[in-house]
């Protein structure tokens, strides 16, 4: 959600959080407190250039609650970054730590810059220098950065390695994100593709459907739709349709075979953004469609796993009266207006902060064994990853169904309960 033109996320996360407010008969200074951000750092990073110049570049982080535990979310790189952007995504981190029930707030980074016009260097002098901007406010016990749109694992350990020489020590629970070997956790490549699965065979579970057998159409095919697609598959169930964009022709494509993808086959021609080879495909037997034919599909599973506003009041018509679960892995897939019509034809929605928060949640896992200096084998990652899911997706579908609730909004009343009840108990409101 970065270029946004006059659709502002800050009012849409505003829009979302009054109408939990009132469900929940929230009193007024609690509603003001979490309207808006605890705490914004808004500051100039300068970079000399590789052409001897020095750019300035803004950055921001933005730390919207932490009444739960330290703050915790991503830094990201953007050419059109906004500080209402950063502003709604640090207060949708404080909504998803809460309802996977993490000890943890939420927070949110940027800077404003285009990482392809930008050398190693250049980049490795913009990490440095945001830290250098906030150290003084970050840190294992107060807010926790990770990677994000166009950060990976190496900015993670510049950033560290800056505030480690900063402090003079180390703190590898700084930070998360970082490559196994050097504080990171083993499964975070997993963790939010496996973690959407947990999520989808427990509604599976809700409507006694069993997961072999069943039939699953993907939007994506980058990280989290090839572990959610190799979970789903390991639990019995056949992705028949994958979508994904091709860069050269600056268009999606679907990409469908009727007996299923087989996933090695697809990763093998799959390039590192996601996009997979038409022409091969095509070798390889698959029907190639339009991008929009993956919604379109005779399925039981609908997983939307690429961009934000993808099933919309134009499109949601389409979705086939065999779809029963829709499992959101993409921030922000539905729009409200195809919400409103998902909720009365009584499909089982998975909402996004829910059903995408295994990475927030391994993520967690790594700072905690980072803490203790002491790392999991893969299997116990997991297995701690598949009980905070489940426990999660329980406890908002039992709400849910004992008070008739959509499960989005479900969703929304625990987590936001659980903020304003902290801040209560801080004796902050
Ligand atoms: P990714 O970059 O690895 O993959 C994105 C995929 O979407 C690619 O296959 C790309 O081709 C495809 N795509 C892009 N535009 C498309 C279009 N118009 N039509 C069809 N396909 C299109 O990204 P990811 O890490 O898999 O993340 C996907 C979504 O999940 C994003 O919304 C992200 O914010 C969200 N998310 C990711 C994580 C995580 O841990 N990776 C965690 C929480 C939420």
């Amino acid at each position: 959600m970065g270029a946004q033109g006059s659709f502002n996320p800050f009012e849409m996360a505003r829009v979302q959080f009054d109408k939990v407010a009132d469900l929940l008969d929230l009193d007024s200074g609690t509603r003001e407190l979490l309207r808006s951000p605890l705490r914004e750092y808004h500051f100039s990073i300068p970079v000399r250039m590789s052409d001897g110049n020095t750019k300035v570049f803004q950055g921001f982080r933005i730390q919207h609650n932490d009444a739960r535990g330290p703050c915790k979310g991503g830094i990201r790189f953007h050419p059109q970054e906004t500080v209402d952007t950063v502003r709604a995504l640090s207060m949708w981190m404080t909504w998803k730590t809460a309802v996977v029930d993490i000890p943890l707030g939420g927070a949110k980074g940027g800077v404003i810059c285009d990482p392809h016009s930008l050398t190693p260097q250049e980049q490795e002098a913009i990490c440095r220098g945001y830290v250098d901007q906030i150290a003084k406010n970050i840190g294992p016990a107060i807010d926790i950065p990770a990677p994000d749109i166009m950060t990976n694992a190496q900015h993670m350990i510049w950033m560290l390695d800056e505030y480690e020489k900063i402090l003079g020590s180390r703190f590898p629970g700084m930070i998360t994100g970082k490559p196994v070997g050097l504080g990171g956790s083993l499964g975070r490549t997993q963790a939010t593709g496996y973690g959407l699965v947990y999520t989808i065979r427990e509604a599976l579970r809700q409507l006694d459907i069993r997961p072999a057998g069943t039939r699953a159409s993907v939007q994506g095919f980058g990280n989290v739709a090839q572990y959610a697609i190799e979970l789903l598959e390991r639990i019995g169930g056949k992705v028949v349709c994958v979508s994904c964009w091709d860069q050269q022709d600056s268009a999606s494509y679907s990409f469908r075979k009727a007996d299923g993808v087989v996933l090695d086959e697809l990763r093998s021609i799959t390039d590192r953004f996601g996009g997979i080879e038409k022409d091969k495909a095509k070798e390889l037997g698959y029907e190639v469609l339009s991008g929009a034919a993956w919604l379109e599909q005779d399925v039981d599973i609908l997983i939307p796993a690429a961009l934000e506003n993808q099933i919309t009041g134009e499109n949601v018509a389409k979705i086939s009266t065999q779809v029963k679960v829709i499992a959101e892995g993409a921030n922000g897939p539905t729009t409200p207006e195809a919400d409103k019509v998902i909720h009365e034809r009584g499909i089982f929605l998975v909402p996004d902060f829910l059903a995408n928060a295994g990475g927030v949640t391994c993520s967690y896992f790594e700072q905690v064994q980072c803490n203790m200096n002491y790392f999991w084998e893969m299997d116990e990652v997991l297995g701690k990853l598949d009980l905070k899911m489940t426990s999660a997706f329980i406890a908002v579908s039992d709400l849910a169904r004992k008070k008739k609730l959509y499960m989005r909004d479900a969703a929304y009343i625990i987590a936001i309960d659980r903020v304003a009840m902290a801040c209560h108990q801080r004796g902050w409101v």
